[in-house]
């Protein structure tokens, strides 16, 4: 791919306006060396403004998703994009969720331009277990983990049983829950149809990746070993 169309997906500007970058000498080698549009360097060795160019194609980012932010591209809100830097919006292909999060749920979210790794994640084939901790409105009753582990329950309005789920109760009105699927509001859903209601949900882990200590609002790149541990 010509570096000019690679540095215009990349979101820097249009074609137009990476090709003046050029001719302002703006793009170079690490030993400042003027590089054109022509040329061909490997991405590490790519600076603008003496910056190194943003990651390659095939990123999968991980974000500590807070409160207030929707995961929708679209809402007058504010969105989990706002927290990537604006470049990061005009990338092509488009950098996406993976999968959603509520307004109302914080934690553990995804990112990618791949779409093949997005489809691989979300698909129900995948089975990807995903735990959410939440806070309830209700003690618990006690037949929650049996029903939810039965592979039988339904949703209202759906046509198809949940697949089982386990349920780890930690405190009367505090519990995680794992699940495979990623159903429209189903944790809240689940936990509505046993009368009780979430009052905050919090996302833990998708597969085998954790948030760590990354503070709730930041994010950064996964690495291809941090991407095979979701698996
Ligand atoms: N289930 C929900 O109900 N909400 C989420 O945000 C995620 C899972």
């Amino acid at each position: 791919m010509k570096l000019v169309k690679l540095i215009a997906n990349l979101g820097y500007g249009s074609r137009k306006d990476v090709a003046l970058m050029f001719r302002e000498g703006r793009i170079t080698d690490p030993d400042g060396e003027v590089l054109y549009a022509d040329d061909k360097v490997p991405h590490e060795h790519i600076r603008v403004d003496d910056e190194p160019l943003d990651p390659p194609m095939g990123l999968a980012l991980i974000m500590n998703k807070p409160l207030g932010a929707t995961c929708s591209r679209k809402d007058p809100g504010r969105v989990v994009y706002d927290l990537l830097p604006p470049r990061y919006r005009m990338r092509d292909p488009a950098l996406s969720t993976v999968g959603r999060l509520d307004r109302d749920t914080s934690g553990l979210l995804l990112f990618t331009d791949d779409g093949a790794l997005l489809h691989r994640i979300i698909s129900p084939r995948a089975q990807v277990t995903k735990v959410y901790e939440a806070v309830l409105a209700q003690d618990l009753r006690g037949d929650e983990a049996a029903l939810f582990a039965s592979g039988s329950m339904m949703l209202e309005a759906e046509k198809e049983p949940l697949a089982p789920a386990q349920l780890e109760v930690i405190e009367p009105r505090r519990a995680r829950l794992a699940i495979t699927e990623g159903r429209y509001h189903q944790v809240r859903r689940m936990f509505a149809a046993v009368g009780n209601h979430v009052e905050a949900l919090h996302r833990v882990s998708v597969g085998g990746l954790t948030l760590g200590d990354l503070p709730a609002g930041q994010w950064r790149a996964l690495s291809a070993d941090e991407v095979a541990q979701i698996f």
